[in-house]
């Protein structure tokens, strides 16, 4: 069996940083990608509020750069899944897609969250026919035609403003009254002649022969229910995520949405030499930035472990 010192699994910001800071300690880690090579930030356009990008720089482009930085101090990045883990002290044992089996002194949690589905029937009979949880993945397929993106936050926003620059028209369904993206995301959005912002209305259903033609929607004014169908060609969601921690819930402690449970915002996990860092454990942040700044810190983490564990 191949034993290695320190094993990242994850390709995200705060894998790839994770990478870089492990590589450059001697820790001469392996990186697993994971089933998204690059990670959530593969499905954002544009990055506006990654420190040292004045201009913006596109999730795809950034996410090479790390990748690149991450194999120039030696990173052993490999195509792969984690699919066991059993962790042991000092001893963790992996297995990779199945077959593969490594053992680990240290490990690195760096699996990230994915899109979250709102749990109607109708989702999976039109998933591929219709229905999508990442704009920029397949926004193109609705250029002209009318779609409607759900949630309130700065995800859905985005997303709609991606749209709206593709589609004939934009519908934002949002279930309050108000939204909970940040102020510029809000404004641009309120101000777009291509978006329309529904409040206080819901998706319930959808319809349509050969793939979505529209959504039934439940408006709620003042109390009083009410239910319309909406033309629309696609519907985007854009409702938040989940952990992506389930494999390792057997060790690691998580909280009741899943999220591993760190010490006083360290990486530091319940299990000694398995840490967490990303947005796998940052119900909170789920910044490109403070995911990176996790990973980063993870690295520290794992060679001062393995320092004192007298593996290094
Ligand atoms: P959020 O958790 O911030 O927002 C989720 C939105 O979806 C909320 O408006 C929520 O409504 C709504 N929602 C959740 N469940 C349902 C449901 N079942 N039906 C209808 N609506 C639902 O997630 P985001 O992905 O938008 O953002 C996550 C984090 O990433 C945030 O911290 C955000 O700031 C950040 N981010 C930053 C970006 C940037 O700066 N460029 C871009 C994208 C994300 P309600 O408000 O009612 O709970």
């Amino acid at each position: 069996m191949e034993k290695i010192k320190c094993l990242i699994i994850g390709s995200g910001p705060a894998g790839y940083t994770a990478a870089i800071y492990a590589s450059r300690a001697n820790l001469t880690p392996v990186l697993y990608e994971g089933v998204l090579p690059g990670g959530q930030l593969l499905s954002t356009t544009e990055i506006e509020n990654f420190p040292g990008y004045p201009e913006g720089i596109s999730g795809s482009q950034m996410m090479e750069d790390l990748k690149n930085q991450a194999l120039r101090f030696g990173t052993d990045v490999r195509f792969g899944v984690v699919t066991k883990v059993e962790f042991k002290q000092n001893h963790n044992l992996v297995v990779i897609d199945g077959e593969k089996e490594l053992e680990a002194a240290v490990v690195i949690i760096a699996t990230g969250a994915s899109a979250k589905y709102l749990g109607l029937a109708d989702e999976a009979k039109y998933a591929g026919m219709g229905v999508s949880a990442c704009a920029t993945c397949d926004g193109f397929f609705y250029r002209k035609k009318t779609v409607a993106v759900v949630g309130g936050g700065d995800t859905a926003c985005e997303d709609a403003l991606y749209l709206s620059r593709l589609c004939k028209k934009v519908y934002l369904l949002v279930r309050k009254d108000y939204l909970r993206a940040s102020k510029i995301m809000q404004d641009r959005v309120l101000n777009n002649e291509n978006i329309e912002v529904l409040f206080k209305q819901e998706v319930t259903g959808l319809f349509g022969e050969n793939g979505v033609e529209g959504a039934t929607i439940l408006k709620n004014r003042g109390g009083e229910e009410e239910q319309f169908p909406l033309a629309i060609d696609g519907l985007f969601l854009a409702i938040g995520h989940n952990p992506n921690s389930k494999l390792f819930a057997d060790y690691v402690e998580t909280d009741e949405q899943g999220y591993i449970k760190t010490v006083n915002g360290t990486p530091v996990t319940n299990v000694p030499g398995v840490f967490a860092a990303g947005d796998v454990a940052d119900p909170r942040y789920r910044q490109a930035i403070t995911a990176a700044a996790s990973g980063c810190k993870a690295a520290i983490e794992a060679e001062r472990y393995l320092v004192e564990n007298g593996d290094k």
